[in-house]
């Protein structure tokens, strides 16, 4: 599975309610904190944790930090974004006994050294409130009914540990070592096998995160579908930061879903993670308007071995929409997985081995334009393919 996620909300007007003076010394604390961090200085992390907030934010605080503490950044920066979400503070439902209460967007971005060469981008939703002079950060959950979830990483539950390899860094909690070293095995000849079989340059090392339980890793993804039918994940999201054209991906994360991936043959584990790699790889070429059975057909395509199209059972001889990947229960699911493998065999039969990923980057391409992804796939196939989608789409179902 590609995860794609886009950055939150429009940017809106800023300044409409005049001057004040809680935006400066909110990202004031913003600073002190990512600094604490950097620092590894846990004293004035937590001394931007509100004294009077709930125990249980203190622990998760305390535990965040503990976890940061365990990993090497290059760069962590908190970023106030209240030009994009100014204040949702009238979604808290009680004053917390403050002066003043504030809950604007926040970014987080962060480089792992020796991992990431891009920015990991991290949206937290943090009630600030003031008491007296000072502000402090109080709670990071009061926007969840909107639908705003603090991003969690594995290190929001403890310390965690890297096994590095050549290519491949595991991270995973300190009890998972057995595993961790396991999976990185796998992942290096998944690694080696993406090399020999995609010619875009891959990033100089892939971040496998090697989850304890599901709950981490649904807490993690914050996905509306059902985890239990996947065996794993990679994500990237759309910076719409420093870039001149407005339009890049943050570092790419691949997550295991340890509790169906281990279950599985050795062989079934290197594919897995040899697809996900591609989505890894792939990222970089993708936009807006690469459909799921681009992304899931040409990383399923290569994975197995970059066969012949096949017929596949139950199949309306359709090209699969992007939500029959992630609903509607594990055989329609699976279907769709075959009816893309098997489509982009097809092109591969008939215009040679290079032009899947021909296809994959002339879609990808069409970034901040206007169009349908329909318009956009139509167009590259008569590119690539030499006919329009519809032709595509029935020559497919004539000749597998
Ligand atoms: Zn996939």
């Amino acid at each position: 599975v590609a995860g794609l996620a886009a950055a939150p909300g429009a940017r809106a007007q800023g300044g409409a309610e005049g001057e004040t003076t809680w935006e400066p010394a909110v990202a004031r604390l913003l600073t002190e904190r990512a600094a604490a961090v950097l620092a590894r200085d846990r004293e004035a992390f937590l001394a931007t944790v509100d004294p009077e907030a709930p125990e249980p934010f203190v622990e998760n605080q305390q535990r965040l930090f503990d976890g940061l503490a365990s990993v090497d950044l290059e760069r962590y920066d908190l970023v106030l974004r209240a030009e994009d979400v100014r204040d949702l503070s009238s979604a808290v439902e009680d004053d917390r006994g403050a002066d003043e209460v504030r809950l604007p967007a926040v970014e987080v971005r962060y480089r792992l050294t020796d991992v990431d060469d891009a920015d990991a981008l991290d949206s937290a939703w943090y009630t600030f409130v003031r008491r007296g002079e000072e502000w402090y950060v109080n709670a990071d959950t009061d926007a969840v009914d909107l639908g705003l979830e603090t991003n969690r990483n594995l290190w929001d539950f403890g310390p965690v540990v890297f096994t590095e390899g050549t290519h491949v860094v595991v991270m995973s909690q300190p009890g998972e070592g057995a595993r961790a070293a396991a999976l990185l095995e796998i992942a290096e000849e998944a690694f080696d096998r993406l090399g020999r079989t995609l010619d875009w340059p891959p990033p100089p090392r892939i971040l496998l995160v090697l989850p304890t339980s599901t709950g981490q890793l649904e807490a993690m993804l914050q996905t509306y579908f059902d985890l239990t039918n996947f065996v794993a994940f990679a994500t990237s999201s759309t910076d719409r930061g420093d870039e001149a054209d407005g339009f890049a991906w943050t570092a790419p994360r691949v997550y295991a879903q340890e509790a169906n991936l281990s279950g599985h043959s050795r062989s079934f584990q290197v594919e897995t993670l040899h697809h996900e790699f591609v989505h890894v790889v792939a990222f970089d070429r993708a936009g807006p308007n690469v459909p799921n059975w681009l992304h899931e057909g040409h990383a399923d395509w290569l994975a197995l071995g970059r066969g012949r199209p096949t017929s596949v059972a139950g199949t309306d001889g359709l090209l699969p929409l992007d939500h029959e990947f992630v609903t509607g229960g594990q055989p329609g699911i699976l279907r769709s997985y075959r009816e893309s493998t098997s489509a982009i065999a097809f092109l591969a039969q008939e215009k040679g081995t290079a032009a899947p990923s021909r296809l994959f980057e002339t879609v990808g391409a069409a970034r901040v334009v206007p169009g349908t992804w329909r318009y956009h796939v139509d167009r590259a196939l008569g590119e690539v393919y030499g006919a329009g989608l519809d032709q595509f789409e029935a020559d497919w179902n004539g000749g597998r």
